[in-house]
């Protein structure tokens, strides 16, 4: 697995010199590698190429725009009233399916170095919504891939262990779960965890930790007190895949107690034109990109329906053999494969967002 002794070259703005996120890096940083002070992250345009991507260089600067936004669902998908925290784009694992490789527009690595305005945004969220907000970090980044460096997630998860009405999800492809097992979280955050078979970890998912890593982090956090879930998201199809992935499943019923698990995602891969030409340059021999595929009404290609729903069905059956009372749910999927999955779509996001906030209740309810 990639660790943070990846990163050679850390750029920080000067503003951010005395700030928490720099002190931390400071301290934790591996010794070869360099911390190099700039007045402001316009500096470095000359470094900016959209045709190469440098794991190597992070880029610790002040954000002066919004960091929370609703969850990106796109036209015409069933969405769940999501919201995202952007800590800063960018991610050392190197998944070929990445959406991030299209839409970056710096090779490096970014953090946003000014946390407290982070914070006060999402309070400010949280006091403005009537509902049980929740809010995740894994959609620009991994949530716990630079945690032994920034230790960002834990400053988060002490913050919302004092929120009544929110939960913070982490979602993360690494076993970085030892600094948050001795913090209290007060049952407000769910560490996730994105699955594949290791086969796909092996040949698409670089750099992330083993599929066996992932499981035994999740034990540790659900021994913590945590609650988890996990995200079976991108699915991919590909002769033997279904084999493949019910035997994650029969892997997390032999490890992970399914009263501790708040909800198991699944979605087929997907991606925004532009992205086929980026990952074909990078992986020059690449099969993802070359499925058969249609566009969407959100302008996002995908498999064709009758492979999505077979590969939805096949799943959904599987989980309800690990437990009947799993919550599962599909992410990013058209109102007529829901409907043809469940007999019915949710009417709205709000409809999905309260068999969350069911799940998570019944949860509460029982410990
Ligand atoms: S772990 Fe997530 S953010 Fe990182 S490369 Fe893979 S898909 Fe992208």
């Amino acid at each position: 697995m990639y660790g943070t002794d990846k990163i050679k070259t850390i750029y920080f703005e000067s503003g951010l010199k005395n700030s928490g996120i720099i002190d931390s890096i400071r301290a934790n940083k591996n010794s070869s590698s360099e911390m190099i002070e700039i007045a402001h992250v316009s500096d470095l345009e000359l470094l900016e190429n959209k045709d190469f991507i440098n794991k190597e260089v992070l880029v610790v600067s002040h954000y002066n725009g919004k960091f929370l936004s609703s969850c990106p669902g796109s036209d015409g998908m069933v969405c769940c009233r999501y919201f995202v925290i952007n800590t800063g784009p960018g991610c050392i694992y190197d998944c070929h399916y990445c959406f991030l490789q299209s839409f970056m527009n710096t090779p490096w690595m970014h953090l946003y170095g000014n946390f407290e305005d982070i914070l006060r945004e999402v309070d400010e969220k949280i006091s403005h919504t009537k509902f049980h907000t929740r809010i995740g970090t894994g959609e620009y980044s991994d949530s716990l891939a630079l945690e032994p460096l920034t230790g960002m997630s834990l400053r988060l998860v002490e913050h919302f262990s004092r929120k009544k009405n929110a939960t913070l999800e982490l979602k993360t492809k690494s076993n970085q779960v030892d600094s948050l097992l001795h913090v209290s979280h007060n049952g407000n955050t769910v560490i996730s965890w994105s699955l594949n078979p290791q086969k796909l970890i092996d040949e698409i998912e670089e750099g992330t930790a083993s599929l066996s890593e992932r499981i035994e982090a999740a034990k540790k956090a659900v021994e913590a007190g945590y609650r988890v879930s996990f995200h079976f998201d991108p699915m991919i199809h590909y002769p033997g895949w279904e084999s493949d992935y019910h035997g994650v499943i029969d892997f997390l019923a032999e490890n992970i107690n399914p009263a501790r698990i708040s909800w198991i995602s699944l979605g087929t891969f997907r991606y925004s034109p532009g992205l086929k030409e980026v990952i074909q340059k990078r992986f020059f021999d690449d099969n993802l990109s070359r499925a058969e595929m249609l566009n969407g009404p959100d302008g996002k290609l995908r498999y064709l329906k009758r492979v999505r729903i077979e590969m939805y069905r096949s799943m959904k059956k599987k989980i309800r053999e690990y437990h009947p009372d799993l919550f599962s749910y599909i992410c990013m999927d058209t109102k007529n494969v829901w409907e043809d999955l469940e007999g019915h779509a949710p009417g709205s996001a709000k409809n999905l967002d309260e068999k969350f906030e069911k799940r998570r209740i019944q949860m509460m309810d029982a410990e």
